[in-house]
């Protein structure tokens, strides 16, 4: 089977993710590669156990396994994109990722960012279309940033307008 992770890593464990079960490929708009599923995983079921260097400071791809540790795993979950209403969740302490869904082959996974980090690389704007989504990311001991109250605002004059022009 071929394996995701280059050979002196995966040597370690049999969990670790193959080519069978899952790609990288171009997401589209300017999202970047993502992270994509070849086959149906179940709600609950353990996709992959994953693996990277461990770094104390945050870079674009690290997730947080401390408050002073970041997993940086340039081959596999580091290619997650965001989603609010995600499909997948990562267990930090275990290095696991679990379905959180019912995923299909070829379903791009997300995880919610703010699940594991404090404070994000970047904070940036959402699109996820996702019934809750919270429009602007931002980490879980973050408060939204200038750029992102400018945009929240942006959006909500927006949509006033769209309602008055509605009822004009
Ligand atoms: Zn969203």
């Amino acid at each position: 089977m071929q394996q995701i992770y280059p050979l002196e890593i995966h040597e370690e464990s049999s969990d670790y993710p193959t080519r069978q079960d899952f790609f990288v490929s171009k997401a589209g708009d300017e999202k970047g590669f993502g992270l994509f599923t070849r086959r149906l995983f179940q709600k609950g079921e353990q996709m992959a156990r994953f693996t990277g260097e461990v770094l104390n400071e945050i870079k674009l791809h690290t997730l947080q396994i401390s408050p002073s540790k970041h997993l940086y795993d340039p081959h596999f979950v580091g290619y997650l994109l965001h989603s609010c209403d995600p499909n997948v969740e990562l267990n930090m302490k275990t290095l696991t990722m679990r379905a959180l869904k019912d995923i299909a082959p070829g379903e791009a996974l997300t995880m919610d960012y703010a699940s594991t980090e404090d404070v994000l690389y970047r904070q940036f704007a959402c699109a996820c279309k996702a019934r809750k989504c919270r429009q602007w990311i931002t980490g879980r001991l973050e408060t939204i940033n200038r750029e992102g109250r400018d945009y929240l605002n942006s959006l909500s004059s927006r949509c006033t307008l769209v309602f008055a022009h509605e009822h004009a």
